[in-house]
């Protein structure tokens, strides 16, 4: 069993920690908090060791009750590799400490590529993490980008992409981000996404631009892939569909002699998340719209939503099962992710 500790227990880290113990050839010896807010809840609830950021901090939780195993560096200590779910920019600030106790880490995609040195995606590049002491799981929206192209450079082989993001503002937990009534664009181009893809999948040819639009609950993207030959609508879907993580859905259906809407937007695609009661409502596949795949000559346009809060999930198991070569087979390690997680 491979010991397993969270550093940073926000929107990614309860939910790698939860993945973890579904497993059953990893662990979870420990979380660290900063602060014994509301937040803390589900690590007492499963039971796992709560350690403080800072000696300092103690008392904070001691005050509320809640017993402390020790501060970030005993977890790092005690753990084979240590989850670093801590905000982005910050989280690199740690690799010093994990080198100085022999522990592999994990970064998340608010992490720089360079510093760490190796990005990780299961489908397109679970090899180059093989027996590393320290990968970055690459974001959210890059690990949908990742998905849904690799299998289209496999079969046509890509000569352009062109992509627009259409951000969501904030997690639904998070009442202080913006923007609440606007649309901001990102006027850097191309935005930092098409290079992170590149991370991944090695000389893709592509530029993205992004917009910050005021809801929570996912991401749209909006693509363009030139191909190197002319695509087949049908065979891409189906090619989607027997892709790992990727969720094909209709938008629109005919019902009665009309077309009537189903799952017309990320609204109704949570929706149908909390009904199928996945954890917590969350959808850890892509969701790609099959009503929304069209080709003109060499050029796919598609859209897809991508479920900010946990499509990494997975991706963060697979990861570690490649740093200690428990598994050598890339799809092998997703299968029994996606069984453990119930992700079909
Ligand atoms: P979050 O703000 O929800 O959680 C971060 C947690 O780390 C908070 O609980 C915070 O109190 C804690 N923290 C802050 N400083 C700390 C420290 N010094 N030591 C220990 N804990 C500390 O953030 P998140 O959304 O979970 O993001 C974590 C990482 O995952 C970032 O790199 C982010 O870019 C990436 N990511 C986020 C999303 C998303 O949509 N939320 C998706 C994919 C990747």
């Amino acid at each position: 069993m491979i010991k397993v500790g969270i550093n940073g227990y926000g929107t990614i880290g309860k939910r790698v920690a939860e993945a973890v113990t579904l497993q059953d050839d990893m662990e979870i010896v420990g979380i660290v908090k900063t602060k014994p807010t509301y937040e803390i809840r589900g690590a007492l609830d499963a039971g796992f060791p709560v350690f403080a950021s800072t000696k300092a901090k103690i008392p904070f939780f001691e005050k509320k009750g809640i017993k402390v195993s020790g501060v970030t560096e005993d977890l790092v200590e005690i753990s084979d590799v240590i989850i670093d779910c801590t905000p982005g920019k910050l989280g690199v600030n740690n690799m010093a400490m994990y080198q100085n106790h022999g522990t592999k880490a994990i970064w998340q995609g608010g992490e720089k590529h360079d510093p760490i040195g190796v990005s990780f995606n299961a489908l397109t590049n679970y090899q180059s993490s093989i027996n590393q002491d320290y990968v970055r799981v690459v974001s959210c929206n890059t690990t949908g980008l990742a998905r849904t192209l690799y299998p289209l450079e496999n079969r046509y082989g890509i000569d352009n992409v062109q992509a627009v993001m259409v951000r969501r503002s904030g997690d639904p937990k998070d009442s202080d981000r913006g923007p609440l009534n606007s649309i901001e664009p990102v006027l850097n181009v191309p935005s930092h996404h098409g290079p992170d893809v590149q991370t991944v999948i090695e000389g893709i040819n592509i530029q993205t631009m992004a917009v910050k639009v005021p809801t929570t609950i996912m991401h749209v993207h909006c693509i363009i892939a030139e191909l190197n030959s002319e695509p087949n609508t049908d065979e891409i879907i189906s090619m989607w569909e027997s892709t790992p993580r990727v969720n094909l859905l209709e938008g629109f259906i005919e019902s009665e002699g009309n077309k009537i809407r189903n799952l017309p937007g990320t609204a109704e695609i949570m929706e149908l998340a909390r009904d199928s009661l996945y954890t917590r409502g969350d959808l850890n596949q892509i969701a790609v719209w099959k009503d929304g795949v069209h080709a003109f000559g060499k050029k796919l346009y598609y859209y897809q939503a991508i479920h900010q809060e946990s499509d990494v999930i997975p991706e963060n198991i697979d990861a570690i099962r490649a740093m200690f070569n428990l598994e050598s087979d890339n799809m092998k390690s997703i299968n029994k992710t996606n069984k453990a997680l119930r992700i079909n």
